[in-house]
């Protein structure tokens, strides 16, 4: 593509650089901001690199969070006796969106695939046995985990119940009514709500 405008060009250079966005797409897009009032343009410029720079990460959970602690740990309706143990934030999201668990999480930040050369030190598994090691009140009475149905989920779980069993937790997994191989953040709401409420002791 030629340009009458240097500006353009590296415009529409970096908006093409995001995920599924071609050059044409991109191009589209930021012609539409040129047409638009610049307060516009310049917000939506300003969120961008403000959230870029002060979006951090939960101290206890992992989750995404605008403070030190997110959102979900710093409420105190949070029921504290439970933490779901999940792969990414999007599956936080995904439970969230069923308004049916109301304990606190705890987030991973991926899954033991050997294959892909992860292994359990490069996730945040350390963190979650501090969690229940620091726990002297003995508040937290179930760790749930919610891990896609995959040899890398069950390979995860095993870890992670080897890893807890010293504690004074009960250990459940969610039901599987979600699809086999699939995704917790592709399962319906109302299944993956009905699972986290019908979990089982994990064996
Ligand atoms: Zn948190």
């Amino acid at each position: 593509m030629d340009f009458p405008s240097k500006l353009i060009e590296s415009a529409v250079e970096e908006v093409a650089k995001l995920p599924g966005i071609g050059k044409k797409t991109a191009l589209r897009l930021v012609l539409h901001l040129l047409k638009r009032d610049e307060e516009q343009t310049q917000r939506l410029a300003e969120t961008l690199q403000a959230m870029r720079t002060n979006v951090t990460y939960c101290r206890k959970c992992h989750n995404l969070s605008d403070e030190e602690l997110c959102s979900i740990c710093a409420n105190r309706k949070r029921d504290a006796s439970l933490i779901c143990v999940v792969e990414d934030i999007r599956d936080v999201l995904a439970i969230e969106n069923t308004a049916q668990f109301k304990g606190l999480y705890h987030v991973l930040g991926g899954i033991i695939s050997p294959v892909e050369g992860i292994g359990p030190s490069d996730l945040h598994i350390d963190s979650l046995v501090e969690r229940l090691r620091s726990d002297e009140s003995e508040q937290v009475r179930e760790v749930i985990l919610a891990l896609s149905p995959t040899m890398e989920g069950d390979t995860t779980a095993f870890y992670l119940q080897k890893k807890l069993r010293p504690f004074k937790v009960k250990i459940s997994t969610i039901a599987r009514g979600v699809p086999i191989g699939g995704d917790l953040e592709y399962a319906d709401e109302v299944t993956l709500g009905r699972s986290i409420l019908s979990r089982i002791a994990y064996e």
